[in-house]
């Protein structure tokens, strides 16, 4: 199967079958497995067997999950968590240690950096933020204690990138591990460790489920890496749960034909956009007027599926849009089926401080639309004026 395409893998790979034949994977919703014996139980907890043992250590439906994962990132290993966070969350405490230095992309998802500046800095670990682009800045920040580079490329929401292959090599030049947050992407755009990284990230809530039904996180890289975190999550325990790996095991079958869809409806909506006398400015990494288009091309499959528009006038003109629309949810999430329209300012990114928020352009009349699977011209009449 090694050598299948992308969306073959995507629906092919990661799943054996029980006895019973099933064509569709079934869940284990149990948490313990029994043994044949009490030997049998002693190698399966000395790991001298392989085995089920607890689902907070492994459980089939989670492995078809991380094994499907794997494939399409190209990856040796994958661990699932129980949302987007957990994953981050397990990624810099199982690599880092009191007194370690961490750089990290300014404008990353907000609780990213949240999480950053308050529970990983009360451990004694030190952040410093930088431009995602600037490699000099990168380049610069790095100290004799630095042991993870952690971003987001495109950004959410206004879509910058970095050249992450040359960003790997001055990582791998200091023994710096290189993490990637992939979520807005998921390995049908983009596969972060052929171009480089060490890890890569994913909010499997967003494009994974796609139809905004749970909580889910991965890790994937390589097994050396991944075994540190494993004993993490196993002994901390934000483990996903079998009902939820099967929602997102079966996202991943549609994968590759949504993100197609997605970006489709995105590039339509950003042109359109584009011509509009209420919009001041739309960032797109489709459109060839955004900064970084041709970094995005070389490196990406294509633009993803979110879109964001300055509106020309103030917050209130900005609250007015989006209290006109009649359709698009109003909600923060995103990589839905449903569209959705949020006010950064005020929702994804309302804790970060004015400052923050100058810093990344997250500005009061920025709007960010996580374009969906509806017909494109409906998606257009509800935002028009
Ligand atoms: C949503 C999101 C997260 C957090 O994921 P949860 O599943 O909500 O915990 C992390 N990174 C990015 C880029 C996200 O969009």
């Amino acid at each position: 199967m090694k050598d299948n395409k992308f969306e073959t893998k995507a629906i092919r790979e990661g799943y054996k079958t029980t006895q019973e034949q099933e064509h569709s994977a079934a869940i284990f919703l149990t948490s313990s497995f029994t043994f044949e014996s009490a030997e049998q139980a002693a190698l399966r907890f000395a790991k001298e067997e392989q085995g089920n043992v607890y689902s907070r250590f492994t459980n089939p439906t989670v492995e078809a999950f991380q094994d499907k994962l794997a494939s399409l990132e190209g990856a040796e290993s994958c661990l699932a968590t129980a949302s987007g966070m957990s994953a981050i969350f397990a990624t810099i405490m199982a690599l880092s240690k009191t007194g370690d230095h961490i750089v990290a992309s300014r404008g990353m998802f907000g609780t990213t950096t949240v999480l950053l500046n308050t529970i990983v800095k009360r451990f004694g670990i030190e952040v410093t933020f930088v431009d995602l682009p600037d490699l000099i800045t990168w380049k610069d920040s790095i100290q004799s204690n630095t042991k993870l580079f952690i971003l987001e490329t495109p950004s959410n929401p206004l879509g910058e990138v970095v050249d992450l292959r040359a960003l790997s090599t001055i990582s791998k030049k200091h023994n710096i591990i290189l993490a990637v947050d992939n979520c807005v992407m998921t390995p049908a755009l983009q596969k972060p460790l052929a171009l480089g990284a060490d890890i890569v990230i994913h909010s499997a809530t967003k494009y994974m489920d796609g139809q905004g039904r749970c909580l889910a996180g991965a890790i994937a890289g390589s097994s050396e890496l991944l075994e540190e975190i494993s004993s993490f999550i196993r002994t901390t325990g934000p483990t996903l749960s079998a009902f939820n790996a099967w929602v997102v095991l079966k996202g991943l079958e549609t994968l590759p034909l949504r993100m197609k869809a997605h970006c489709e409806n995105a590039r339509q909506l950003a042109n359109w956009l584009n011509d509009q006398s209420f919009v001041e400015k739309v960032h797109y990494l489709g459109l060839e007027s955004h900064p970084h288009h041709q970094i995005a091309k070389e490196q990406q499959r294509d633009f993803g599926g979110i879109v964001s528009f300055e509106v020309s006038g103030g917050k209130e003109d900005t609250f007015r849009l989006i209290n006109n629309t009649k359709m698009i949810s109003i909600t923060a999430n995103l990589g839905d089926t449903k569209s959705t329209i949020t006010h950064p300012a005020s929702t994804t990114h309302a804790r970060l401080s004015d400052e923050e928020k100058k810093q990344c352009n997250i500005s009061d009349n920025l709007v960010r639309i996580s374009v969906g699977l509806e017909d494109i011209s409906d998606i257009i009449a509800d935002l028009k004026p």
